[in-house]
């Protein structure tokens, strides 16, 4: 067979072997880590509330427009109805 088999695959250059690294700082973490160091580990939970608290606000907007838009279709259908 002439099946060229070239001796480099650039496919299997291409994937390193994945090291875990701080989702923080980026530097590599060992073993079972998920951040680096204490400091990321209180920066990694300051962005989680932060995104948790942009989340509830954003909640809170979406609920209290629904609400008036309930409150405006209730006002206008119970006039409309009665
Ligand atoms: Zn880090």
């Amino acid at each position: 067979m002439d099946d060229p088999i070239p001796d480099l695959l650039p496919e299997s250059v291409r994937t390193p072997p994945v090291i875990p690294s701080c989702p923080i700082c980026g530097r590599p973490l060992k073993g079972k880590q998920t951040v680096c160091c204490g400091k990321c580990r209180i920066e990694r939970s300051r962005r989680r509330e932060a995104k948790q608290r942009e989340r509830d606000a954003k909640v809170r907007l979406l609920l209290t427009e629904a609400l008036e838009l309930l409150n405006e279709g209730k006002e206008r259908g119970s006039s409309s109805d009665y």
